[in-house]
């Protein structure tokens, strides 16, 4: 299976120590403990008055307030049964307090505190506890997190300014082919727009890589020799459209090749992108040939390339979704294959999926609008609706 294959060739990325402020996207290699207990103290979470209760409702309704105790400040003491400190959110919880009565439920005047009807004075009402949420030692976050806002609290919680991240690959993404030209220079009849290296560079930024650059080959052996080897030097990971397939100037898995790439796989039995190649060169960069037809060149991109560079990172891949085909689908050959779809939920929440199929893999206008594709195992016999597949997204 090239998922398999590429999973088991692929080389980490090393480690590298970030500031916290820079680590949004990153993936965690170290494990997160709390610095201390969570909350680290009693800590008050309405704004109002903290006395004690002994947990009955009996007894006078009525507190002398003797002082206040902000946010951010020591511990201060009540003196007595009959006496209130008042409290603001986040607070710790004065000695000898063990309840908090918010605001709306008291009146103050004169500093005489008169509980009204609705007040409950039960133990640790609105106090939470020390160490409720976690204890000092206890990892909060496990190495390959992905760091998203919560991971990102969690670390400035534990008191660490820097953390153990995975350097970003270094992504390279050449697009190859002489019929190509730009975006924005002018354009004749018998060329096409280099659409694919703007995709790839997309989805994988898209999918939280950030140091992906790319350039653009001729399908002239020559040239494409000295921009490989240049590449293979200086990446993590070499992502080609184009030239893998058998044609005349298809020059890819040949020049790969002469350059000491290991070829792992050249060929899948998937629809689209059955010519894509991959390999391996010893000093650890990761090589994907993606055909060029523009479908078959983002798909094997999201089917592949992303999982593995999530490999490389040490971090969790997105998982595919199970999703019911909302209409049946016919293939040809019993082979793998890929159909873009737009996902719904219904509302039992359950994935549907209309396939929006192409005109063949050239015809990525068709992909406006979906949200991935479903992958359909080999069978020969059509996918009913209802049909349960894995989604991939873009
Ligand atoms: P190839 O894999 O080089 O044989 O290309 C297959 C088809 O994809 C041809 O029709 C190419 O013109 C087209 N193609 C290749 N590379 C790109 C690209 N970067 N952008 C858009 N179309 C491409
Ligand atoms: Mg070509």
């Amino acid at each position: 299976m090239a998922e398999a294959a590429i999973a088991n060739r692929i080389t980490e990325v090393p480690e590298e120590t970030r500031p916290l402020q820079h680590c949004l996207g990153q993936t965690l290699r170290e494990d997160v403990h709390a610095e201390r207990e969570n909350p680290p103290f009693d800590r008050v979470c309405m704004d109002g008055i903290a006395i004690y209760s002994d947990g009955s409702e009996d007894g006078a309704r009525q507190y002398v307030v003797e002082g206040t105790q902000p946010a951010g400040v020591p511990a201060r003491a009540l003196s007595g049964a009959a006496s209130a400190v008042e409290v603001m959110t986040g607070a710790v919880l004065p000695g000898g307090a063990n309840c908090i009565i918010p605001l709306e439920e008291y009146d103050l005047a004169d500093r005489i505190v008169s509980l009204k009807p609705n007040a409950l004075r039960e133990p640790f009402r609105n106090v939470q506890r020390r160490g409720a949420d976690s204890r000092p030692g206890v990892p909060m976050l496990r190495t390959g997190a992905r760091l998203n806002a919560p991971e990102i609290a969690i670390i400035a919680s534990a008191g660490m300014a820097h953390v153990r991240v995975s350097r970003q690959p270094r992504i390279m993404v050449a697009s190859t082919g002489d019929e190509l030209v730009e975006p924005g220079k002018p354009i004749a009849q018998h060329q096409v727009r280099r659409s694919n290296a703007y995709a790839i560079v997309a989805a994988l930024m898209g999918h939280g890589f950030q140091d992906v650059k790319n350039d653009h080959i001729l399908d002239d052996e020559t040239m494409l020799r000295e921009h490989l080897a240049r590449h293979l030097g200086a990446s993590d990971a070499l992502v080609l459209s184009g030239g893998v397939s058998k044609g005349k100037f298809d020059f890819v898995p040949k020049v790969l090749k002469e350059l000491g790439v290991e070829e792992v796989f050249y060929q899948v039995a998937q629809r689209p992108g059955m010519p894509m190649w991959f390999g391996m060169t010893a000093q650890g960069c990761a090589v994907f040939g993606l055909p060029g037809n523009p479908i078959a060149t983002l798909v094997c991109l999201v089917r592949y390339v992303v999982p593995a560079l999530a490999t490389a990172m040490g971090a969790r891949h997105p998982w595919p979704i199970p999703i019911a085909l909302a209409s049946a689908i016919k293939r040809g050959r019993p082979v793998t294959s890929f159909v873009p779809v737009e996902a719904r939920w219904d509302a039992q929440g359950r994935g549907i999926a209309q396939p929006r199929i192409p005109n063949g893999s050239g015809d990525f206008l068709a992909l406006a609008g979906t949200d991935g594709f479903v992958e359909l195992p080999p069978q020969s016999t059509p996918y009913p609706e209802g049909f349960i597949a894995n989604m991939y997204r873009w």
